[in-house]
């Protein structure tokens, strides 16, 4: 007999239980990496971790010791409003791309405990549940085979085992996030998320302002530490090889080092974008749609995290 008690309902966010973190009272998504041993940075991966500081202490070098004295020798107006836009663009895509949902398709679970499997069958244009009255066996083999309709398989749309559902052809499962991303490119630990359809964009762009940041950052730390930008006075001061400078410029050629992988990495993207492809297809040699990568729509957000979901379904 059906109880009459009304099933509680809560928010999405506060229930999801995958690899990959929600913050900020659900507004934040990012990727499932949690191994750095600082434990008060949550859910940041060590790599990432080296991302920021890449980023975060030669600005900060740049904007306190070396812009004054560029801008007392009398360096060009424009360095200044130029610097300060590249650190804000590079610190808002790098925020973006690790904090937004890379295209995430909701587990199965999920569908069915929010209500909404006709709303994504609206979006996506097939149902990623599988026909209707039809449930998976749990056997990977027996529900690929039967829970993909004959015409979608031969489009190359997958199940996936773990999530449950139908994915499209070009996306795919995230293990480090353990959730499926629509047109999946790569995980990165270095942005700490997956670089799905939704936010490729914002990894392009955060590659692009990085380097043109490294470009105006490293070379004056170099010039200023290295004495090169001393004169008079100072240069009779700091005549010696202090201490300070030696972890500076040390520091600086391994975050010159970090850019020049970076600039290889912006490269490789570039050929993949004008050649249609993903990482992923790239590696994989699969050829499956010549539609854009860069300059193609975000899609519709999938995952919604304050969909309200029905908690006696989840459990
Ligand atoms: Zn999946
Ligand atoms: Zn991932």
């Amino acid at each position: 007999m059906r109880s009459s008690r009304p099933s509680p309902r809560s928010r999405l966010y506060k229930h999801w239980r995958g690899k990959s973190k929600f913050y900020c009272a659900g507004r934040c998504i990012t990727g499932g990496e949690g191994e750095c041993p600082i434990a008060c940075l949550g859910g940041l991966s060590c790599a990432s971790l080296a991302t920021w500081i890449c980023i975060l202490v030669p600005s900060a070098l740049y904007f306190a010791f070396v812009l004054p004295r560029l801008q007392r020798q009398n360096a060009p107006a424009l360095l200044v409003p130029a610097s300060l836009a590249l650190f804000v663009a590079t610190v808002f895509f790098l925020l973006a791309t690790c904090c937004s949902d890379p295209g995430i398709i909701p587990p199965r679970k999920f569908v069915l405990a929010t209500g909404n499997r006709a709303q994504l069958a609206e979006l996506l244009g097939y149902d990623l549940l599988g026909p209707t009255g039809e449930e998976p066996c749990g056997d990977p083999y027996m529900d690929a085979a039967n829970m993909v309709p004959e015409a979608l398989r031969a489009e190359g749309y997958r199940w996936c085992h773990t999530c449950q559902i139908i994915r499209p052809p070009r996306a795919s499962h995230c293990k480090d996030c353990d959730h499926c991303v629509l047109r999946y490119d790569h995980h990165c630990p270095f942005v700490n998320n997956c670089v799905g359809q939704r936010n490729y964009h914002f990894f392009i762009g955060f590659t692009t302002v990085a380097i043109f940041l490294a470009i105006i950052v490293l070379p004056a730390i170099l010039w200023t530490f290295s004495g090169e930008g001393e004169n008079g006075e100072n240069k009779e001061a700091h005549g010696s090889f202090g201490w300070y400078r030696v972890v500076v410029l040390l520091g600086c050629v391994a975050v010159a080092v970090a850019a020049l992988m970076l600039v290889l990495l912006w490269i490789y993207h570039l050929w993949l974008v004008f050649n249609g492809k993903t990482t992923k297809e790239h590696w994989r040699q699969l050829d499956l749609d010549s539609e854009p990568t860069l300059l193609a729509p975000r899609g519709p957000r999938l995952l919604r995290p304050f969909d309200l979901v029905d908690e006696d379904a989840l459990a």
